[in-house]
Protein backbone atom coordinates (compact mmCIF):
# COMPACT_ATOMS: atom_id res chain seq x y z
CA UNK A 1 0.00 0.00 0.00
CA UNK A 2 1.06 3.76 -1.18
CA UNK A 3 1.42 5.72 2.43
CA UNK A 4 0.82 9.26 3.28
CA UNK A 5 4.20 11.27 3.72
CA UNK A 6 3.52 13.36 6.84
CA UNK A 7 6.32 15.41 8.94
CA UNK A 8 8.83 12.92 7.34
CA UNK A 9 7.09 9.69 7.82
CA UNK A 10 4.95 7.40 5.89
CA UNK A 11 1.59 6.61 7.49
CA UNK A 12 -1.20 5.00 6.88
CA UNK A 13 -4.70 6.01 6.38
CA UNK A 14 -7.92 5.97 7.37
CA UNK A 15 -9.21 3.99 4.26
CA UNK A 16 -7.93 2.65 0.89
CA UNK A 17 -8.08 3.74 -2.54
CA UNK A 18 -8.22 1.48 -5.07
CA UNK A 19 -6.12 3.09 -8.53
CA UNK A 20 -7.41 1.69 -12.15
CA UNK A 21 -5.91 1.56 -15.14
CA UNK A 22 -8.87 3.24 -17.91
CA UNK A 23 -6.90 1.28 -20.54
CA UNK A 24 -7.91 -2.33 -18.72
CA UNK A 25 -10.09 -1.92 -15.80
CA UNK A 26 -8.91 -5.41 -14.43
CA UNK A 27 -5.35 -4.01 -13.61
CA UNK A 28 -5.11 -2.78 -10.50
CA UNK A 29 -2.06 0.14 -10.56
CA UNK A 30 -2.10 0.17 -6.57
CA UNK A 31 -3.95 0.50 -3.10
CA UNK A 32 -3.17 4.50 -1.85
CA UNK A 33 -3.85 5.21 1.49
CA UNK A 34 -6.57 8.09 2.03
CA UNK A 35 -5.96 10.55 4.71
CA UNK A 36 -8.91 11.82 7.20
CA UNK A 37 -9.03 15.17 8.51
CA UNK A 38 -7.41 14.18 11.86
CA UNK A 39 -4.40 13.29 9.20
CA UNK A 40 -4.72 16.64 7.23
CA UNK A 41 -4.30 18.22 10.63
CA UNK A 42 -0.89 16.30 11.14
CA UNK A 43 0.33 17.76 8.04
CA UNK A 44 -0.44 21.46 8.25
CA UNK A 45 1.16 21.07 11.89
CA UNK A 46 3.71 19.48 10.35
CA UNK A 47 4.33 22.22 7.86
CA UNK A 48 3.80 25.32 10.57
CA UNK A 49 6.34 24.16 12.37
CA UNK A 50 8.71 23.55 9.51
CA UNK A 51 7.86 27.11 8.21
CA UNK A 52 10.59 29.71 10.15
CA UNK A 53 13.26 27.08 9.27
CA UNK A 54 12.55 26.88 5.55
CA UNK A 55 11.62 30.28 4.39
CA UNK A 56 15.07 31.28 5.52
CA UNK A 57 16.79 28.34 3.94
CA UNK A 58 19.36 29.64 1.46
CA UNK A 59 19.03 30.15 -2.18
CA UNK A 60 21.59 27.31 -2.43
CA UNK A 61 19.91 24.91 -0.76
CA UNK A 62 16.82 25.13 -2.55
CA UNK A 63 18.70 25.41 -5.73
CA UNK A 64 20.21 22.13 -5.02
CA UNK A 65 17.13 20.22 -3.78
CA UNK A 66 15.16 21.13 -6.50
CA UNK A 67 17.93 20.50 -9.36
CA UNK A 68 18.10 17.32 -7.77
CA UNK A 69 14.33 16.38 -7.75
CA UNK A 70 13.98 17.76 -11.86
CA UNK A 71 17.46 15.51 -12.53
CA UNK A 72 15.55 12.54 -11.12
CA UNK A 73 12.98 12.89 -12.80
CA UNK A 74 13.74 13.54 -16.22
CA UNK A 75 16.50 10.35 -15.67
CA UNK A 76 13.02 8.35 -14.86
CA UNK A 77 10.99 9.60 -17.43
CA UNK A 78 10.04 6.27 -18.99
CA UNK A 79 9.56 4.60 -16.15
CA UNK A 80 7.02 7.51 -14.65
CA UNK A 81 5.27 8.35 -18.31
CA UNK A 82 4.80 4.59 -18.32
CA UNK A 83 3.21 4.57 -14.40
CA UNK A 84 1.21 8.13 -15.80
CA UNK A 85 -0.30 6.40 -19.08
CA UNK A 86 -1.19 3.65 -16.83
CA UNK A 87 -3.57 5.17 -14.36
CA UNK A 88 -4.51 8.08 -16.37
CA UNK A 89 -4.68 6.65 -20.16
CA UNK A 90 -2.84 9.37 -22.18
CA UNK A 91 -0.71 7.65 -24.85
CA UNK A 92 2.81 6.75 -23.53
CA UNK A 93 4.78 9.16 -25.33
CA UNK A 94 1.77 12.15 -23.97
CA UNK A 95 2.66 11.02 -20.86
CA UNK A 96 6.61 10.48 -21.00
CA UNK A 97 6.30 14.55 -22.33
CA UNK A 98 4.29 15.29 -19.63
CA UNK A 99 6.72 13.82 -16.90
CA UNK A 100 9.29 15.75 -18.61
CA UNK A 101 8.18 18.38 -18.47
CA UNK A 102 7.53 18.00 -14.36
CA UNK A 103 11.03 17.74 -14.42
CA UNK A 104 12.51 20.84 -16.40
CA UNK A 105 10.16 22.69 -14.08
CA UNK A 106 11.94 21.82 -10.90
CA UNK A 107 14.81 22.93 -12.94
CA UNK A 108 13.57 25.80 -14.08
CA UNK A 109 12.35 26.92 -10.37
CA UNK A 110 16.10 25.66 -8.65
CA UNK A 111 16.91 28.52 -11.14
CA UNK A 112 14.12 31.07 -9.81
CA UNK A 113 15.58 29.97 -6.27
CA UNK A 114 18.42 31.80 -6.94
CA UNK A 115 17.04 34.97 -8.41
CA UNK A 116 14.90 36.29 -5.69
CA UNK A 117 15.11 40.04 -7.02
CA UNK A 118 13.68 42.79 -5.36
CA UNK A 119 13.98 46.76 -5.53
CA UNK A 120 16.37 49.97 -3.69
CA UNK A 121 14.83 52.79 -4.04
CA UNK A 122 15.21 56.85 -2.47
CA UNK A 123 12.34 57.54 -0.29
CA UNK A 124 10.92 60.67 -1.31
CA UNK A 125 12.41 62.07 2.57
CA UNK A 126 15.44 62.95 3.07
CA UNK A 127 17.83 60.55 4.48
CA UNK A 128 15.39 57.35 3.91
CA UNK A 129 16.04 54.35 1.93
CA UNK A 130 13.54 52.01 1.27
CA UNK A 131 13.97 48.09 0.03
CA UNK A 132 11.37 46.09 -1.82
CA UNK A 133 11.75 42.48 -1.38
CA UNK A 134 9.81 39.36 -1.55
CA UNK A 135 9.02 36.83 1.34
CA UNK A 136 7.51 33.37 1.72
CA UNK A 137 3.72 33.25 2.28
CA UNK A 138 4.01 30.36 4.56
CA UNK A 139 1.85 27.05 4.52
CA UNK A 140 0.56 26.62 0.98
CA UNK A 141 -2.15 23.70 0.25
CA UNK A 142 -2.20 22.33 -3.24
CA UNK A 143 -4.95 20.89 -4.91
CA UNK A 144 -4.77 19.24 -8.15
CA UNK A 145 -7.13 17.51 -10.95
CA UNK A 146 -6.48 14.09 -12.41
CA UNK A 147 -6.03 15.18 -15.71
CA UNK A 148 -2.14 15.98 -15.76
CA UNK A 149 -0.85 13.95 -12.76
CA UNK A 150 2.87 15.26 -12.07
CA UNK A 151 3.06 18.13 -14.19
CA UNK A 152 0.58 20.58 -12.49
CA UNK A 153 1.46 19.36 -9.22
CA UNK A 154 5.38 20.14 -10.45
CA UNK A 155 3.80 23.61 -11.35
CA UNK A 156 2.70 24.23 -7.73
CA UNK A 157 5.32 22.17 -5.79
CA UNK A 158 8.68 23.82 -7.46
CA UNK A 159 7.73 27.39 -6.95
CA UNK A 160 6.07 26.89 -3.35
CA UNK A 161 9.19 25.78 -2.46
CA UNK A 162 11.67 27.94 -4.44
CA UNK A 163 10.21 30.90 -2.74
CA UNK A 164 10.73 28.97 0.71
CA UNK A 165 6.72 28.15 1.49
CA UNK A 166 6.22 24.77 2.98
CA UNK A 167 3.37 22.72 1.42
CA UNK A 168 0.44 20.30 2.23
CA UNK A 169 -0.53 18.57 -1.44
CA UNK A 170 -3.19 17.25 -2.01
CA UNK A 171 -3.83 15.27 -5.63
CA UNK A 172 -6.55 14.36 -7.08
CA UNK A 173 -8.46 11.02 -6.04
CA UNK A 174 -8.10 9.28 -9.37
CA UNK A 175 -4.86 9.87 -10.01
CA UNK A 176 -2.60 9.14 -6.70
CA UNK A 177 0.05 7.21 -8.46
CA UNK A 178 2.29 9.54 -9.69
CA UNK A 179 1.52 12.21 -7.20
CA UNK A 180 2.88 9.71 -5.06
CA UNK A 181 6.42 8.44 -7.08
CA UNK A 182 6.85 12.39 -6.79
CA UNK A 183 6.33 12.51 -3.22
CA UNK A 184 8.57 9.55 -3.39
CA UNK A 185 11.11 11.51 -4.76
CA UNK A 186 10.98 14.18 -2.73
CA UNK A 187 11.22 12.84 0.22
CA UNK A 188 14.84 11.78 -0.70
CA UNK A 189 15.85 15.63 -2.13
CA UNK A 190 17.20 16.50 0.88
CA UNK A 191 14.50 18.74 2.04
CA UNK A 192 13.66 18.80 6.17
CA UNK A 193 10.85 16.84 7.35
CA UNK A 194 7.50 18.48 7.38
CA UNK A 195 9.05 21.40 4.55
CA UNK A 196 6.95 18.90 1.88
CA UNK A 197 3.60 16.41 3.10
CA UNK A 198 1.46 14.86 0.78
CA UNK A 199 -2.33 13.79 2.31
CA UNK A 200 -3.82 11.83 -0.18
CA UNK A 201 -7.89 11.51 -0.06
CA UNK A 202 -10.87 13.35 -0.92
CA UNK A 203 -11.81 16.32 -2.01
CA UNK A 204 -14.66 16.85 0.70
CA UNK A 205 -12.62 16.08 3.40
CA UNK A 206 -8.78 16.37 2.92
CA UNK A 207 -9.46 19.83 0.40
CA UNK A 208 -12.14 20.86 2.81
CA UNK A 209 -9.78 20.69 5.32
CA UNK A 210 -6.69 22.74 3.41
CA UNK A 211 -9.79 25.46 3.03
CA UNK A 212 -10.91 26.29 6.23
CA UNK A 213 -7.65 25.78 8.41
CA UNK A 214 -6.53 29.40 9.18
CA UNK A 215 -2.65 27.70 9.32
CA UNK A 216 -3.05 27.45 5.67
CA UNK A 217 -1.92 31.04 3.84
CA UNK A 218 -2.58 30.41 0.54
CA UNK A 219 -4.26 27.79 -1.92
CA UNK A 220 -3.14 26.52 -5.23
CA UNK A 221 -5.89 24.71 -7.06
CA UNK A 222 -6.80 23.64 -10.76
CA UNK A 223 -10.09 21.96 -11.02
CA UNK A 224 -13.83 22.29 -12.03
CA UNK A 225 -15.53 25.89 -12.04
CA UNK A 226 -17.47 24.22 -9.52
CA UNK A 227 -15.08 23.38 -7.44
CA UNK A 228 -13.02 26.67 -7.83
CA UNK A 229 -15.98 28.60 -6.84
CA UNK A 230 -15.98 26.52 -3.49
CA UNK A 231 -12.44 27.08 -2.98
CA UNK A 232 -13.02 30.92 -3.75
CA UNK A 233 -15.95 30.90 -0.95
CA UNK A 234 -14.32 28.69 2.22
CA UNK A 235 -11.05 30.79 1.12
CA UNK A 236 -12.64 34.06 1.72
CA UNK A 237 -15.15 32.66 4.33
CA UNK A 238 -13.31 31.61 7.17
CA UNK A 239 -14.26 31.44 10.97
CA UNK A 240 -11.37 33.72 12.33
CA UNK A 241 -11.40 36.09 9.91
CA UNK A 242 -7.66 35.59 8.21
CA UNK A 243 -8.02 35.21 4.76
CA UNK A 244 -6.22 32.72 2.83
CA UNK A 245 -4.98 33.96 -0.55
CA UNK A 246 -5.90 31.93 -3.78
CA UNK A 247 -5.42 31.16 -7.26
CA UNK A 248 -7.91 29.31 -9.37
CA UNK A 249 -7.20 27.67 -13.25
CA UNK A 250 -10.48 26.20 -14.08
CA UNK A 251 -12.55 25.00 -17.22
CA UNK A 252 -12.62 25.92 -20.83
CA UNK A 253 -14.29 25.96 -23.73
CA UNK A 254 -11.64 26.90 -26.31
CA UNK A 255 -12.29 28.07 -29.45
CA UNK A 256 -9.87 27.45 -32.61
CA UNK A 257 -11.06 29.56 -35.63
CA UNK A 258 -10.05 28.57 -39.13
CA UNK A 259 -10.29 31.00 -41.65
CA UNK A 260 -10.64 30.75 -45.47
CA UNK A 261 -7.01 31.29 -45.77
CA UNK A 262 -5.37 29.13 -43.49
CA UNK A 263 -3.05 26.74 -44.64
CA UNK A 264 -5.93 23.07 -44.86
CA UNK A 265 -2.94 20.81 -43.88
CA UNK A 266 -2.03 23.44 -41.08
CA UNK A 267 -5.61 23.54 -39.80
CA UNK A 268 -6.34 19.98 -39.40
CA UNK A 269 -3.25 19.18 -37.69
CA UNK A 270 -3.81 21.73 -34.35
CA UNK A 271 -7.05 21.05 -34.66
CA UNK A 272 -6.93 17.19 -34.43
CA UNK A 273 -3.84 17.46 -31.67
CA UNK A 274 -5.75 20.13 -29.42
CA UNK A 275 -9.19 18.56 -30.09
CA UNK A 276 -8.58 14.64 -29.46
CA UNK A 277 -5.33 14.27 -28.16
CA UNK A 278 -4.97 13.23 -24.59
CA UNK A 279 -8.52 11.84 -25.19
CA UNK A 280 -9.30 15.97 -25.13
CA UNK A 281 -9.06 15.91 -21.49
CA UNK A 282 -7.00 18.98 -21.29
CA UNK A 283 -8.12 22.51 -19.86
CA UNK A 284 -6.53 23.72 -23.00
CA UNK A 285 -8.75 21.64 -25.39
CA UNK A 286 -10.22 22.95 -28.97
CA UNK A 287 -13.37 21.88 -28.21
CA UNK A 288 -15.22 24.49 -30.62
CA UNK A 289 -13.68 24.84 -33.91
CA UNK A 290 -15.01 28.21 -35.92
CA UNK A 291 -14.62 27.99 -39.47
CA UNK A 292 -15.34 30.43 -42.48
CA UNK A 293 -17.99 29.84 -45.37
CA UNK A 294 -15.06 29.34 -47.82
CA UNK A 295 -13.29 26.51 -46.02
CA UNK A 296 -16.18 25.06 -43.89
CA UNK A 297 -16.84 22.06 -46.08
CA UNK A 298 -13.23 21.24 -47.78
CA UNK A 299 -12.12 21.63 -43.66
CA UNK A 300 -14.78 19.26 -42.18
CA UNK A 301 -14.21 16.61 -45.25
CA UNK A 302 -10.14 16.38 -44.19
CA UNK A 303 -10.98 16.52 -40.23
CA UNK A 304 -13.32 13.20 -41.27
CA UNK A 305 -10.72 11.74 -43.14
CA UNK A 306 -7.67 12.41 -40.91
CA UNK A 307 -10.07 11.08 -37.87
CA UNK A 308 -10.88 7.96 -39.67
CA UNK A 309 -7.32 7.32 -39.42
CA UNK A 310 -6.69 7.90 -35.55
CA UNK A 311 -6.31 4.72 -33.78
CA UNK A 312 -8.01 4.53 -30.26
CA UNK A 313 -6.30 1.88 -28.00
CA UNK A 314 -4.34 0.98 -24.90
CA UNK A 315 -3.07 3.90 -24.08
CA UNK A 316 0.62 2.15 -23.46
CA UNK A 317 0.69 0.58 -26.94
CA UNK A 318 3.47 1.63 -29.17
CA UNK A 319 1.06 3.33 -32.37
CA UNK A 320 -1.79 4.29 -30.04
CA UNK A 321 -3.28 7.69 -30.59
CA UNK A 322 -5.98 8.32 -28.50
CA UNK A 323 -6.07 6.34 -24.97
CA UNK A 324 -9.19 5.75 -23.05
CA UNK A 325 -11.45 8.19 -20.75
CA UNK A 326 -10.35 8.36 -17.71
CA UNK A 327 -13.14 6.08 -15.82
CA UNK A 328 -16.71 5.39 -16.09
CA UNK A 329 -18.05 8.90 -14.61
CA UNK A 330 -16.15 10.66 -16.90
CA UNK A 331 -17.61 8.72 -20.13
CA UNK A 332 -20.91 9.01 -19.33
CA UNK A 333 -20.82 12.52 -19.09
CA UNK A 334 -18.84 12.25 -22.89
CA UNK A 335 -21.60 10.28 -24.04
CA UNK A 336 -24.15 12.24 -22.33
CA UNK A 337 -22.76 15.25 -24.59
CA UNK A 338 -23.31 13.46 -27.45
CA UNK A 339 -26.99 12.80 -27.07
CA UNK A 340 -27.72 16.66 -25.97
CA UNK A 341 -25.73 18.22 -28.92
CA UNK A 342 -27.73 15.59 -31.52
CA UNK A 343 -31.11 16.67 -29.40
CA UNK A 344 -30.35 20.33 -30.24
CA UNK A 345 -29.68 20.07 -34.20
CA UNK A 346 -25.90 18.91 -34.32
CA UNK A 347 -25.12 16.44 -36.64
CA UNK A 348 -22.49 13.48 -35.78
CA UNK A 349 -19.97 14.13 -38.54
CA UNK A 350 -17.60 10.72 -37.63
CA UNK A 351 -17.04 9.02 -34.21
CA UNK A 352 -18.92 8.86 -31.43
CA UNK A 353 -18.90 5.40 -30.77
CA UNK A 354 -18.71 3.42 -27.10
CA UNK A 355 -15.82 0.92 -27.74
CA UNK A 356 -16.13 -1.22 -24.84
CA UNK A 357 -12.75 -3.56 -25.61
CA UNK A 358 -9.63 -2.84 -26.96
CA UNK A 359 -7.81 -4.52 -29.67
CA UNK A 360 -6.68 -7.04 -27.16
CA UNK A 361 -9.72 -7.29 -25.89
CA UNK A 362 -9.29 -5.58 -22.42
CA UNK A 363 -12.25 -3.86 -20.85
CA UNK A 364 -11.93 -0.45 -20.86
CA UNK A 365 -13.30 3.76 -21.13
CA UNK A 366 -12.98 3.91 -24.70
CA UNK A 367 -14.99 5.99 -26.96
CA UNK A 368 -13.93 6.94 -30.61
CA UNK A 369 -13.24 11.10 -31.10
CA UNK A 370 -16.62 12.83 -31.81
CA UNK A 371 -17.00 15.98 -34.46
CA UNK A 372 -20.63 17.43 -34.35
CA UNK A 373 -21.18 19.79 -37.17
CA UNK A 374 -24.04 22.31 -37.81
CA UNK A 375 -24.13 23.59 -34.51
CA UNK A 376 -25.76 27.07 -33.01
CA UNK A 377 -23.73 29.35 -30.42
CA UNK A 378 -26.47 29.18 -27.80
CA UNK A 379 -26.09 25.21 -27.93
CA UNK A 380 -25.38 23.90 -24.56
CA UNK A 381 -22.23 21.65 -26.87
CA UNK A 382 -20.82 25.27 -27.58
CA UNK A 383 -21.35 26.86 -23.94
CA UNK A 384 -20.27 23.77 -20.68
CA UNK A 385 -17.05 21.92 -20.71
CA UNK A 386 -17.49 18.69 -21.96
CA UNK A 387 -13.58 17.76 -21.05
CA UNK A 388 -13.65 14.55 -23.57
CA UNK A 389 -13.08 13.63 -26.92
CA UNK A 390 -15.91 15.79 -28.34
CA UNK A 391 -15.41 18.47 -30.52
CA UNK A 392 -18.35 21.15 -32.10
CA UNK A 393 -18.25 22.94 -34.94
CA UNK A 394 -19.42 26.59 -35.85
CA UNK A 395 -20.09 28.41 -38.80
CA UNK A 396 -18.92 31.50 -39.42
CA UNK A 397 -19.40 34.07 -42.12
CA UNK A 398 -15.92 36.08 -41.90
CA UNK A 399 -13.09 36.54 -39.72
CA UNK A 400 -15.07 39.42 -37.96
CA UNK A 401 -18.26 37.16 -37.11
CA UNK A 402 -15.40 34.03 -35.88
CA UNK A 403 -14.40 36.68 -33.76
CA UNK A 404 -17.44 37.65 -31.75
CA UNK A 405 -18.49 33.89 -31.65
CA UNK A 406 -14.74 32.98 -30.31
CA UNK A 407 -15.31 35.26 -27.68
CA UNK A 408 -18.75 34.50 -26.77
CA UNK A 409 -18.31 31.90 -24.10
CA UNK A 410 -17.76 32.20 -20.04
CA UNK A 411 -14.57 31.31 -20.65
CA UNK A 412 -11.15 32.32 -21.04
CA UNK A 413 -7.99 29.99 -20.77
CA UNK A 414 -6.76 29.36 -24.74
CA UNK A 415 -7.82 30.55 -28.14
CA UNK A 416 -6.16 29.58 -31.45
CA UNK A 417 -6.78 30.90 -35.17
CA UNK A 418 -5.37 29.25 -38.50
CA UNK A 419 -4.64 31.91 -41.11
CA UNK A 420 -2.12 32.99 -43.60
CA UNK A 421 -2.90 36.66 -42.93
CA UNK A 422 -0.57 38.48 -41.35
CA UNK A 423 -3.44 41.12 -40.30
CA UNK A 424 -6.22 38.65 -39.31
CA UNK A 425 -3.38 36.86 -36.97
CA UNK A 426 -2.18 40.42 -35.31
CA UNK A 427 -5.72 41.52 -34.80
CA UNK A 428 -7.04 37.89 -33.47
CA UNK A 429 -3.89 38.55 -30.56
CA UNK A 430 -5.18 41.64 -29.70
CA UNK A 431 -8.83 41.02 -29.66
CA UNK A 432 -9.49 37.24 -28.24
CA UNK A 433 -10.24 37.10 -24.61
CA UNK A 434 -7.95 34.25 -23.82
CA UNK A 435 -5.09 34.24 -21.80
CA UNK A 436 -3.04 32.24 -24.03
CA UNK A 437 -3.28 32.99 -27.75
CA UNK A 438 -1.87 30.76 -30.49
CA UNK A 439 -1.40 31.34 -34.16
CA UNK A 440 -1.05 28.17 -36.83
CA UNK A 441 -0.92 26.31 -33.29
CA UNK A 442 -2.96 23.88 -31.40
CA UNK A 443 -4.24 25.77 -28.06
CA UNK A 444 -2.90 22.95 -26.05
CA UNK A 445 0.60 22.16 -25.69
CA UNK A 446 2.32 25.39 -24.05
CA UNK A 447 6.12 25.94 -23.08
CA UNK A 448 7.15 25.45 -19.11
CA UNK A 449 9.11 28.72 -18.40
CA UNK A 450 6.38 30.95 -19.35
CA UNK A 451 3.14 32.38 -17.75
CA UNK A 452 -0.47 29.98 -17.72
CA UNK A 453 -3.46 30.71 -17.10
CA UNK A 454 -6.77 32.13 -18.68
CA UNK A 455 -9.29 35.07 -17.73
CA UNK A 456 -13.36 34.95 -17.32
CA UNK A 457 -14.68 31.80 -15.63
CA UNK A 458 -11.67 30.44 -16.75
CA UNK A 459 -8.91 31.62 -14.53
CA UNK A 460 -8.85 33.79 -10.57
CA UNK A 461 -5.74 35.34 -9.61
CA UNK A 462 -1.96 35.54 -10.56
CA UNK A 463 -0.70 32.85 -13.29
CA UNK A 464 1.24 30.20 -12.86
CA UNK A 465 4.71 28.98 -14.40
CA UNK A 466 7.00 30.85 -15.30
CA UNK A 467 8.96 34.35 -13.18
CA UNK A 468 4.94 35.01 -12.93
CA UNK A 469 5.05 32.17 -10.06
CA UNK A 470 6.27 34.55 -7.68
CA UNK A 471 3.21 36.80 -7.54
CA UNK A 472 1.19 34.15 -5.55
CA UNK A 473 3.88 32.32 -3.86
CA UNK A 474 5.44 35.19 -2.22
CA UNK A 475 4.43 38.56 -0.65
CA UNK A 476 5.74 41.76 -0.82
CA UNK A 477 7.47 43.72 1.55
CA UNK A 478 8.55 47.20 2.24
CA UNK A 479 11.00 48.20 4.32
CA UNK A 480 12.12 51.61 5.28
CA UNK A 481 15.63 52.73 6.66
CA UNK A 482 16.55 56.26 7.94
CA UNK A 483 20.55 56.06 7.74
P1 LIG B 1 -12.45 18.70 -9.64
O1 LIG B 1 -12.83 20.12 -9.44
O2 LIG B 1 -13.48 17.66 -9.51
O3 LIG B 1 -11.29 18.30 -8.64
C1 LIG B 1 -10.08 19.02 -8.57
C2 LIG B 1 -9.45 18.79 -7.19
O4 LIG B 1 -10.27 19.41 -6.19
C3 LIG B 1 -9.34 17.31 -6.80
O5 LIG B 1 -8.12 17.10 -6.12
C4 LIG B 1 -10.52 17.14 -5.87
O6 LIG B 1 -10.36 16.08 -4.95
C5 LIG B 1 -10.54 18.48 -5.16
N1 LIG B 1 -11.82 18.82 -4.53
C6 LIG B 1 -13.07 18.39 -4.87
N2 LIG B 1 -13.99 18.93 -4.04
C7 LIG B 1 -13.32 19.72 -3.17
C8 LIG B 1 -13.72 20.55 -2.08
N3 LIG B 1 -15.00 20.66 -1.73
N4 LIG B 1 -12.78 21.22 -1.40
C9 LIG B 1 -11.48 21.14 -1.77
N5 LIG B 1 -11.03 20.36 -2.78
C10 LIG B 1 -11.94 19.67 -3.48
O7 LIG B 1 -11.74 18.63 -11.09
P2 LIG B 1 -11.22 17.33 -11.88
O8 LIG B 1 -12.42 16.58 -12.38
O9 LIG B 1 -10.20 16.62 -11.09
O10 LIG B 1 -10.44 18.01 -13.11
C11 LIG B 1 -11.06 18.39 -14.31
C12 LIG B 1 -11.26 19.88 -14.35
O11 LIG B 1 -10.00 20.53 -14.16
C13 LIG B 1 -11.77 20.38 -15.68
O12 LIG B 1 -12.77 21.34 -15.49
C14 LIG B 1 -10.54 21.04 -16.32
O13 LIG B 1 -10.82 22.04 -17.25
C15 LIG B 1 -9.85 21.57 -15.11
N6 LIG B 1 -8.44 21.83 -15.39
C16 LIG B 1 -8.02 23.13 -15.50
C17 LIG B 1 -6.70 23.43 -15.78
C18 LIG B 1 -6.24 24.85 -15.89
O14 LIG B 1 -5.06 25.10 -15.69
N7 LIG B 1 -7.11 25.81 -16.17
C19 LIG B 1 -5.78 22.40 -15.95
C20 LIG B 1 -6.23 21.08 -15.84
C21 LIG B 1 -7.56 20.82 -15.55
Amino acid sequence: MFKNLIAGEWLDGHAVSRNINPSDTRDLVGEYAQADVAQADLAISAASAAFPAWSLSTPQQRFDILDTVGTEILARRAELGDLLAREEGKTLPEAIGEVARAGYIFKFFAGEALRPGGESLPSVRPGVGIEVTREAIGVVGLITPWNFPIAIPAWKIAPALAYGNCVVFKPADLVPGSAWALAEILSRSGLPAGVFNLVMGRGSIVGEKLLNDPRVAGISFTGSVATGQKVAAACINRADGRMAKFQLEMGGKNPMIVLDDADLGVAVNAAVNSGFFSTGQRCTASSRLIVTEGIHDRFIAAMVERMKTLKVDDARKAGTDIGPVVDANQLGQDVDYLGIAQGEGGKLAQGGERIDRNADGAPGFYLAPALITDTTPDMRINREEVFGPVVSVLRARDYEHALALSNDTPFGLAAGIATTSLKHATHFKRHSQAGMVMVNLPTAGVDYHVPFGGRKGSSYGPREQGRHAAEFYTTVKTAYTQA
